[in-house]
């Protein structure tokens, strides 16, 4: 790895080095190749024992200068001032050969200065989780953190009962969230509210003109990654500030899920007890958060207080059209729909109000449109006959045979996803000591629009979905 610290360069009061904790006995669970080719590392090399000792957090490697960061954030809307990286180092940023700059971070390598009162671990549940659903993410071409390599500790980590231990190497092209902002504007730190402005634009927004123009590009950012998780049903689950991603990341694979059947108030989070991430909320709640990054910036966008909320409130307030614009682009895309109508919205709300009363899979509904089996989804077909005939007189207004669009429909409509039970399975296999499992839902998650009707993983019935354990503090 070719490091090059721009966080540990900071003012030393916005973070806290420290060195991961030793584990026990390495053992090697997963190093990623696609992303290590990504990376311009060599998934050989980081398959040696050298390396696994790096990913144990038994070795830290020439270059790195390792430390956690500090945040704070609204869980759940209530304010906390200080969280920060209880239960993840950030080993250093690591450039890539096309200049491309990543995080490399340890998640449950002990404790930080940051960890109050958990132990700074994680088991290997929680880390074959976010390892499955964070590179799921990416296959379906949505903007998330990455899993470069996740190994055991030989260590027991106690929750519920003792469980085996585990640390997943994390890698993103930062960790700035919106808590991170929040935790300096909380204390005025002008300076570092400026540093952390200046990094979040030449990260992820170069061009991007100082903290309005920022504000402006982590808006559309989160604007656009929210309606494509709501095109493709995922729950993020715990949607605090702390776990809003300025560069418009998904992050966070805690209590998360995939939609089953259809309904807009699905929430799977067993600490989610209000609902308040509701699959249905997750628009409102996006740009709550970014006002909560606006106003962070307000000091830096104006210097006199009523023009700087008179800006940041109208980027704030154009979040609405961006996002809705963003929703029926994703929306006509999985209906096939190269043009744009005025009655596209309606036709798509139409479609989901019908699968709401009918328990129909999000997934396999929009799959089954572009495979002629969507009737299979719905108890009544014929809720859904007279839908599709509407459908077919839209694609025959912009010139496209049904056969045309279904073709197309197939791009944006995956065949697979990582349903809870399946990942839960993969879990209990791993816990007993068995990883086939998670490599073969692993395999097949990385090419989620190509798996044929007969894939085990498609024709098998689907268990109602919650998601039991809360995954926090794991
Ligand atoms: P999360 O639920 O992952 O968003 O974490 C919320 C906060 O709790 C963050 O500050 C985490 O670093 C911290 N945290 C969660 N689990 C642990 C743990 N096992 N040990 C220390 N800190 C933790
Ligand atoms: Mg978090």
């Amino acid at each position: 790895m070719r490091f090059d610290n721009s966080y540990a360069r900071l003012p030393a009061h916005m973070f806290a080095r420290v060195l991961p904790t030793p584990v026990a006995a390495p053992g090697l669970i997963a190093v990623n190749p696609h992303l290590a080719a990504e990376m311009g590392l060599d998934p050989q090399v980081l398959s040696t024992p050298d390396w696994i000792a790096v990913f144990a957090g038994n070795r830290v490697p020439d270059g790195a200068d390792p430390l956690a960061q500090a945040y704070a954030g609204h869980q759940f809307g209530n304010w906390v001032p200080q969280l920060g990286d209880g239960r993840a180092i950030l080993l250093g940023e690591h450039l890539g050969p096309d200049g491309r700059r990543w995080d490399i971070q340890l998640k449950g390598s002990g404790r930080t200065a940051f960890s109050r009162m958990g132990d700074g671990r994680a088991w290997v549940g929680p880390v074959i989780r976010e390892y499955l659903v964070s590179e799921a993410m990416h296959a379906l071409g949505v903007p998330t953190t990455r899993a470069l390599a996740a190994v055991t500790t030989g260590d027991l980590v106690y929750r519920e009962g003792a469980m085996p231990g585990a640390v997943l190497t994390r890698v993103a092209t930062s960790h700035l969230r919106v808590g991170t902002f929040q935790f300096f504007a909380a204390r005025q730190d002008l300076d570092a509210l400026r540093r952390l402005t200046d990094m979040a634009i030449a990260r992820h927004y170069p061009g991007a003109d100082g903290a309005l123009g920022l504000l402006q590009a982590a808006t559309r950012a989160q604007a656009e990654l929210v309606a494509q998780w709501m095109s493709l049903g995922f729950i993020h689950g715990v949607m605090n500030t702390d776990n809003a991603h300025v560069g418009g990341l998904t992050i966070d694979y805690g209590p998360c899920a995939f939609m089953d059947a259809y309904h807009p108030d699905r929430v799977f989070s067993s600490i989610d007890q209000m609902g308040r991430y509701a699959y249905a909320n997750q628009p409102q709640i996006a740009v709550w958060n970014v006002a909560q990054l606006a106003s962070c910036l307000l000091p830096l966008i104006h210097p006199d207080e009523a023009a700087a909320v008179e800006a940041a409130t109208e980027v704030v307030h154009g979040y609405a059209d961006l996002y809705q614009a963003a929703w029926l682009d994703r929306f006509r895309a999985k209906l096939g729909l190269a043009s744009m109508q005025e009655s596209d919205r309606q036709l798509v709300e139409t479609l989901l109000g019908a699968m709401a009363g009918q328990g129909a899979d999000f997934t396999r509904t929009f799959r089954g449109l572009a495979e002629g089996t969507a009737g299979a989804e719905f108890a009544d077909p014929a809720a859904l006959q007279a839908w599709i005939a509407g459908w077919h007189a839209r694609l025959a207004a912009e010139g496209r045979s049904p056969a045309q669009a279904q073709a197309a429909m197939l791009r944006s409509n995956p065949a697979i996803i990582p349903r809870n039970h399946r990942i839960e399975a993969a879990i209990t296999a791993a816990v007993a000591g068995d990883f086939a499992p998670f490599h073969a839902l692993n395999a097949a998650l990385a090419a989620p629009f190509d798996a044929p009707p007969d894939h085990p993983l498609r024709t098998a019935p689907i268990p109602a979905e919650i998601v039991r354990r809360t995954f926090c503090g794991t």
